[in-house]
């Protein structure tokens, strides 16, 4: 019989079961929605954003070019996915890498400070790799063509501090914060910056007060009886009788 209950107790889901109603904005559970920190209003920069996104981003399971989407004007923000770029399926997307008011954010020997740019009439399209750093630096030396784009980067970053602390996996903030940053730079305006980013905020903060309960063991939630409709009558015996044997022993 206390085979057959550690059998029920594996077979429990590790996270509680979840209503799995979508936002239809951000496409994610409605309790982890982030919508309700967007700026009130699309922001609409004089610059364009040009993310090239590696596939493998799309599936990490916290993206942050989603927020940059929604919080920009729909035509301030254009996302082209691929390793290599351009390619037949990306319209437009040639056009623009070569046109003279186009920059690449990469950190290359040759780049120049984003805040050296003239920024009086100007708009730009500002050119981002949206993966990790190795993923860029493939992407980067695959494309010849972004080799001959001008090239700026980042001196300071503002957000950096609150996104170390928080930063729940390596490099999943970085497209959001960069962006958001550059933009800011670039039209001298810190709106880009404060408003971009409360989306992360909101995620950051949600995780940091909900992730140690989702991480905890089975075991744990059950016996703080976090689980209490999942448990059959045999397992929750068994379960006391355990606890009470850990009491003696200590
Ligand atoms: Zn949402």
């Amino acid at each position: 019989m206390e085979e057959e209950a550690w059998d029920d107790l594996s077979n429990i889901p590790a996270d509680p079961p979840v209503m799995r109603k979508l936002c239809p904005s951000c496409l994610r559970p409605a309790v982890v929605c982030w919508c309700s920190a967007l700026p009130p209003e699309r922001l609409n920069p004089r610059s364009t954003v040009i993310l090239l996104q590696h596939p493998a981003e799309e599936k990490r399971c916290l993206r942050t070019a989603p927020m940059l989407q929604l919080g920009l004007a729909a035509d301030k923000c254009l996302v082209f996915k691929g390793k290599k770029f351009p390619q037949p399926k990306h319209e437009g997307l040639e056009t623009v890498l070569n046109q003279p008011n186009t920059l690449l954010l990469y950190p290359s020997k040759t780049a120049i400070d984003i805040r050296d740019m003239e920024n009086d009439t100007d708009s730009y399209n500002l050119v981002l790799i949206d993966g990790t750093w190795p993923q860029a630096k493939a992407i980067y030396a695959s494309c010849p063509i972004l080799h001959k784009i001008k090239q700026v980067k980042l001196m300071t970053s503002n957000a950096s501090s609150y996104i170390i602390r928080t930063q729940p996996t390596e490099g999943c903030l970085s497209t959001l914060e960069t962006a958001a940053e550059a933009l800011s730079q670039l039209e001298k305006d810190p709106k880009y910056t404060e408003q971009l980013i409360q989306p992360l905020h909101a995620l950051c903060k949600y995780q940091l007060e909900n992730g140690a309960v989702t991480h905890q063991s089975k075991e744990f939630l059950l016996k703080t009886k976090t689980y209490p409709k999942l448990i059959g009558k045999r397992l929750s015996k068994l379960l006391r009788s355990t606890n009470e044997e850990n009491v003696e022993v200590q």
